[in-house]
């Protein structure tokens, strides 16, 4: 046992607990600890430790002591609904901190006048501490000693570990939603707490594929739940039903703060018999479509074009898992068989992708873990199957290191989720899944979202359609289905999941629709339509390698986007007349170190070799969002895409961006390659990189100067493009992102998939509004955004004034065959027009009407 004096972290008034106006605290629900009334507006750290978790709205923080006391910090009362208005936090999950650091400040006057009360606490929340010697009824300076913590076991104490299994085979769960406005913030967090406490067996909350201790307020902070949200609580032991069911009630009525009407109340509790241990609890979709039941699933259009042809499911699996056992002599070799199976599977792995095998050797290390074995043969000789052994040992596991702040734990977390799948595939006697790569051709592949790394060694023309149940139309996977040329309709929704494995489907990319078990004379139709389309564009492609030049003469410049080596000889096939955005980053994605300087050239060597002399336009890393990079920790942030991307990665990890700078000078011959920077706002982040290009090409001793462009992606940019044009040699403009940021939706959120199209009237004036900007410094514009490759988007981007349109090389052939027959006085008439209209609905009407063959 330690005792540990914890400083005052504010100076100011302090009060025994009971003193404070919010119940929660006050009956010592949330901890036990004292309070602060400040007179300063900084927080500060009570102990040296680590910062466990900042919480979203920025007003609480926890850190935890060497000997595992967490310690929550909660600034004001009802201070959540701030929603971080007026706070500022100075340190991050996972980061050291010594006493007196500086944790968060806070505008007194803002927060003074929005909360209840300023009074702030300090509470120790975690089980095995205990407090005394509160330095209370006085004025306190920061730093001051103000309690003392004992308890724990020192400086190697580990953090609290989950409560032991209840020798009873008692399970139950039920999904409620959850209806108070700022989630489980410390004040419900600590009702659930006490409830959660009373019940002998284990208790936890599973929300958005994470699950918490329900006996830890922080793990239950840490969840970061919002308004509407579905709380899964499952717990075992005797009783399990009946504490079930009272913290859904308690969830239901909003555990002491106001309940938002209009959030689903929920469904009524299942039969309360023991339930078998389940991954997750599931809503009901339904059975699977049967033959002859056709089905229509409307999504959203992705990547546009037809396919057809069957099904193959690539849903996150829900293996079912029985509780009891057949005896530990059954199970105990069933559970060392499967490990083996998995262990041979990852050395395979290893030898077939060696450029992965650092992965495959982690997951081998956590499979040779002598404590993960242990825990499951306990539960085996306890009488549970092998499969329930090792699920809840993997899940428990993996929550405590999710627990742990630290962004590699976390990844850890991941591993062993992934390994509970793999081994619970290996028990089940199933092969595990062929990679999208290893799939018969034709297949159209049905899954809850497909990532980059799925597609990345997907061969062109192998599969013949993609459905996601989730994801948005302008995802990083989409733009690698659509390089691949592949239709794909996204979030299709949960029904996607009714669709069996060998299913005749027709996927229209054109309407975002899949139709399943379709009539045979539909399945005919459309296979005479797509090979129609196919034919069309053999025929474009005769002429597709010619310049593009409208009906009346002016040049139009197709180019390609590229994302690897090996996209590049196809596009000049397709006619591509340069490349005008290498997406560097998916060179850098599914590595574990970053490509070195020289790894980097060779690779934009050979693009440039293979585009024979065209220009190509190479980005530098667009990193950050939804791109993340393992090797690359960025700072966990609540809102990524509004955080640390493009150019800020860049300038803020400087070698990084200097080697791809040097690899790109080094590409010959000299005046082949541009750089292209993503995610400028504003001239000086231009200027910044356009200083690391110049003093990289002294250092090379090149001679050449290099064309340096801007990407127009941040409305900011686009308002101040004559600012931009000043420093920059060209623009393009990135409809994706320009897209999400003008109409605030993210692009990868299938609620508002929808509505998220480059053709809006807002985005379109703020495309005009670049053109005009850049035309001052007499500067080259061009689209490399989806929408240049979109076809109803190219007379209005023309008719706008862009000249250089840059797009998946698939489409590049259809898409120089229709500028052709363009005229630019059209263009411009329906491209004013359409700056006229309310809605891309609207403009979409405007172009049909207009060109009525599109
Ligand atoms: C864009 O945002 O339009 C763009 C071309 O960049 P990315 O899609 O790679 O973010
Ligand atoms: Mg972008």
């Amino acid at each position: 046992m330690t005792a540990i004096t914890l400083a005052a972290p504010l100076a100011g008034w302090a009060m025994p607990l009971t003193e404070v106006p919010d119940p929660a605290f006050a009956q010592g629900l949330v901890g036990t600890g004292m309070a602060i009334d400040p007179t300063v507006n900084e927080l500060r750290s009570p102990c040296d430790g680590v910062v466990l978790s900042v919480h979203r709205a920025r007003h609480a923080c926890t850190v935890r002591t060497a000997s595992g006391a967490e310690v929550l910090l909660h600034l004001g009362v009802d201070t959540v609904g701030l929603n971080g208005e007026g706070f500022t936090a100075h340190v991050q999950d996972g980061q050291s901190v010594k006493t007196g650091d500086r944790l968060i400040s806070f505008d007194m006057d803002l927060v003074g006048s929005r909360a209840q009360s300023l009074v702030s606490m300090m509470v120790v929340v975690n089980d095995g501490y205990t407090v005394d010697g509160q330095s209370v009824d006085r004025e306190i300076a920061a730093g001051d000693a103000a309690m003392t913590v004992h308890g724990g076991s020192g400086a190697d104490a580990a953090p609290t570990p989950a409560a032991a299994p209840v020798e009873s085979g008692e399970t139950a769960e039920r999904t409620v939603p959850l209806r108070i406005a700022h989630g489980l913030h410390a004040r419900p967090a600590a009702a659930l707490v006490a409830a959660a406490k009373a019940h002998p067996g284990t208790v936890s909350i599973l929300c958005r594929d994470r699950s918490a201790n329900a006996k830890s307020v922080v793990a239950l902070m840490g969840l970061g739940t919002a308004l509407g949200d579905r709380l899964t609580i499952r717990a075992t032991g005797p009783g399990a039903q009946g504490v079930v069911e009272s913290i859904a009630g308690l969830i239901d009525s909003g555990l002491g703060d106001p309940v938002v009407e209009g959030v689903a109340a929920p469904a009524p509790a299942p039969a309360a018999t023991p339930a078998p241990a389940q991954p997750a609890a599931e809503e009901d979709i339904g059975p699977p479509f049967a033959p002859g039941e056709e089905a229509l699933l409307k999504g959203t259009i992705a990547v546009p074009g037809q396919a057809v042809g069957s099904v193959v499911r690539r849903f996150r699996s829900g293996v079912r898992v029985t509780e009891q056992g057949a005896g530990p002599e059954v199970e105990e070799p069933r559970l060392h068989q499967a490990l083996e199976r998995v262990i041979s599977r990852l050395a395979d792995s290893a030898k077939r992708m060696p450029d992965h095998a650092a992965i495959f050797q982690a997951h081998r290390e956590i499979l040779d873990d002598p404590e993960l074995l242990d825990s499951a043969l306990t539960d085996i000789r306890a009488g549970k199957s092998a499969e329930w052994a090792w699920q809840r040992t993997a899940q428990m596991q993996a929550d405590a290191l999710a627990g742990l702040a630290d962004p590699r734990m976390a990844e850890r977390a991941a591993d062993l989720r992934d390994l509970e799948q793999q081994v619970l595939t290996a028990l089940s006697g199933k092969e595990p899944s062929a990679g999208l790569a290893d799939l018969p051709a034709g297949t159209i592949v049905l899954a809850d979202e497909i990532l980059p790394s799925d597609l990345a060694g997907v061969p062109a023309g192998r599969l013949a359609g993609i459905g996601m149940a989730h994801g948005g139309p302008t995802s990083h996977a989409v733009i690698l289905a659509a390089a691949l040329g592949v239709p794909t309709v996204v979030a299709l929704g949960r029904q996607a999941e009714r669709v069996p494995d060998g299913a005749p489907v027709v996927l229209d990319g054109n309407r975002g629709e899949l139709l399943v078990f379709p009539p045979e004379d539909m399945l005919a139709t459309t296979r005479t339509a797509v090979a129609a389309r196919a034919a069309r564009r053999e025929e474009n492609r005769r002429t597709s390698r010619e310049d593009c030049r409208m009906a009346d003469g002016t040049r139009i410049e197709v180019f390609a986007n590229l994302g690897r080596v090996s996209d590049a000889p196809g596009a000049v096939v397709e006619g591509a007349e340069g490349c005008g955005l290498l997406r560097t980053e998916f060179l850098f994605l599914e590595r574990q170190s970053a490509p070195t300087e020289d790894e980097q050239y060779q690779q934009y060597q050979q693009i440039a070799d293979a585009l024979e002399g065209r220009p190509l336009v190479i980005r530098t890393l667009d990193v950050g969002g939804d791109k993340p990079l393992s090797y690359l920790p960025l700072p966990k942030e609540e809102n990524p895409v509004l955080g640390l991307r493009g150019v800020r990665v860049g300038l803020r990890e400087p070698e990084l961006l200097r080697a791809q700078i040097r690899a790109i000078l080094r590409v010959k011959p000299a005046g082949i390659c541009r750089i292209m920077v993503p995610m400028i706002a504003s001239p000086s982040e231009l200027l910044a990189v356009r200083t690391m290009v110049d003093e990289e090409r002294a250092r090379l001793g090149r001679a050449e100067p290099i064309e340096l462009g801007a990407m127009i992606e941040v409305p900011a940019a686009a308002l101040i493009a004559d600012r931009i044009g000043a420093v920059a040699d060209f623009l393009s403009i990135g409809t994706n992102d320009l897209t999400q940021y003008v109409l605030a939706m993210d692009r990868g959120n299938p609620h508002v998939a929808a509505q998220l199209d480059a053709l809006h009237p807002g985005v379109l004036r703020l495309i005009r509004l670049a053109v005009m900007g850049a035309k001052t410094h007499d500067r080259v514009v061009a689209v490399c955004g989806g929408s240049a490759s979109d076809p109803m988007a190219a007379p209005l981007l023309i008719g706008l004034g862009v000249t250089e349109l840059s797009a998946t090389p698939a489409v590049i052939a259809d898409l120089k065959a229709f500028i052709r027959t363009l005229r630019l006085e059209d263009c411009r008439r329906v491209a004013e027009a359409a700056l006229g209209t309310d809605s891309a609905a609207e403009v979409r009407r405007l172009v049909a009407e207009t060109w009525p063959g599109l």
